[in-house]
């Protein structure tokens, strides 16, 4: 899956959102998250983020913010 990182936090493009194939993106707090669930790893949202917001969860580090977006978007 793919990670919303805190670049992201109050960016307000919303190319990613409009480039995912199957709608995974949601409303965090004060960003976007992906649904890990629904995130097919297409990889094309990676290059429209003007912020570079967006990274597969295969680099290192990212724990945190797979379970920021996992949380933020099941709550809808
Ligand atoms: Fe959507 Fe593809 Fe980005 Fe996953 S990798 S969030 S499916 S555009």
């Amino acid at each position: 899956t793919y990670v919303v990182t805190d670049a992201c936090i109050r960016c307000k493009y919303m190319d990613c959102v409009e480039v995912c194939p199957v709608d995974c993106f949601y409303e965090g707090e004060n960003m976007l998250v992906i649904n890990p669930n629904e995130c097919i790893d297409c990889g094309v949202c990676e290059p429209e983020c003007p912020a570079e917001a967006i990274l597969p969860d295969t680099e290192s580090g990212l724990e945190k913010w797979l379970e920021l977006n996992r949380t933020y978007s099941e709550q809808w």
